[in-house]
């Protein structure tokens, strides 16, 4: 097949595979079962839990735009994590990014406890990672999430699938922060990437989904066999709503980086602002190697105020039109305190350890008017 740009992969998806009528955009197949044509022969679709066409579009267009050879949509970015945990022979040893996505720690370390595998919550980021502590380890599977949330620290995904190659570990990246138009992690010498859906690539808030994509067929069967086998996959609906994002994810990205960089510049040189984490930013520790590995800063950034608990709610509430919430990449811009929300069940060493202050704001920088959004940072920066 002709290859085209990720623009043209996403808007082409589906298009002209309905032979019945000829519409424009696939119909939705929300039935849970097909009839069979032939007594005792197998065929595409049989029950919608193990296949179904309308995943299958937006199987094949994430494929395409992350240059797999396959994948599995699931119920939840969760359910595609726990996919992951469920290829694992007992006893694995995984390593994971100490600061990794707090659903994530939950799910290995409470696996761990249970005596399913040993996790090691690690650095990455250290000189030491990639030197000597990948080989001293020796694990079957390294997860990776970069950047990191909230504080965006990148690791150099190359680097540390080389070193895993070096033990024949599976490398899985979580790719949820920059989406296949920012990062492609599988170029990069991964062997599986994952999406929590529900964020960028539906980008609408309306839909709760994760994904799957791998280059290697024989992983790709593991993966279907047990997505199957537990029944975690995604509904019809929900995959239809997601393709519907998905057509619209490069744009979306320009303009989601287009606000948060008009951000970082508006707060750069305030005095009542402390630090700020953006990887655009030169003074950024992982501006470098964010350069190197993605096509952009992407549209989260952080930034510590000069200030209390108290001087945090009052910014909040001076910003008015920003909604307090956990969740980004939709439409919507969202502001986050990371010390009660996101990692509020860490204990306060723990919150120190991955750099989480009391006085830390997250924005997920949305799709509105960049002046309006400005004037509204403005209001807050006021009131602190
Ligand atoms: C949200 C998120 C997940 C979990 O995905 P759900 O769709 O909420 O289950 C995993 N990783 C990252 C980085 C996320 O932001």
């Amino acid at each position: 097949m002709k290859k085209f740009k990720k623009e043209t992969i996403a808007a082409k998806a589906g298009i002209g595979t309905d032979a019945n009528h000829g519409s424009i955009v696939p119909p939705i197949y929300l039935s849970s079962n097909f009839e069979y044509e032939e007594l005792g022969k197998g065929q595409e679709y049989e029950y919608t839990r193990e296949t179904n066409p309308s995943r299958d579009h937006l199987i094949n267009a994430l494929t395409q735009l992350e240059n797999g050879v396959g994948g599995e949509i699931l119920s939840s970015g969760m359910a595609a994590i726990s996919l992951v945990a469920n290829i694992l022979n007992i006893n694995s040893k995984v390593i994971l990014p100490h600061d990794c996505y707090g659903g994530t720690h939950r799910l290995f370390s409470s696996l761990a406890k249970k005596g399913m595998l040993d996790a090691y919550f690690i650095n990455q980021g250290e000189e030491s990672f990639c030197k000597k502590t990948i080989a001293k380890i020796n694990p079957d599977l390294i997860w990776v999430e970069t950047p990191s949330n909230p504080l965006l620290q990148a690791v150099d995904i190359k680097k540390i699938s080389k070193e895993a190659k070096a033990c024949d570990a599976l490398v899985v990246v979580d790719n949820t922060f920059l989406s296949p138009f920012l990062q492609n992690p599988l170029k990069l010498g991964a062997d599986i990437v994952m999406h929590s859906t529900t964020k960028y690539i539906n980008g609408h808030s309306d839909v709760i989904g994760g994904a799957l994509i791998t280059n290697d067929h024989e992983i790709l069967s593991k993966l279907k066999f047990w997505a199957n086998a537990l029944g975690i996959t995604g509904s019809p609906f929900d995959s239809y709503l997601t393709l519907r994002g998905l057509r619209t994810l490069g744009i979306r990205m320009e303009k989601h980086e287009k606000n948060a960089a008009a951000i970082v510049e508006l707060i750069s040189t305030h005095p009542k602002i402390n630090k700020i984490y953006y990887p655009g930013l030169p003074s950024h520790p992982s501006h470098a190697i964010a350069k190197k590995q993605q096509n952009g800063f992407g549209g989260m950034l952080s930034f510590e105020i000069l200030g209390d608990l108290e001087g945090v709610k009052n910014f909040i509430e001076g910003m008015n039109i920003l909604p307090l919430a956990a969740s980004l990449g939709g439409f919507e811009s969202l502001v986050s305190h990371p010390y009660t929300m996101t990692h509020g069940n860490l204990t306060p060493d723990q919150r120190k350890e991955v750099g989480i202050s009391e006085n830390l704001i997250r924005i997920s920088a949305g799709l509105e008017n960049t002046e309006d959004l400005l004037k509204s940072v403005n209001r807050g920066l006021k009131k602190i």
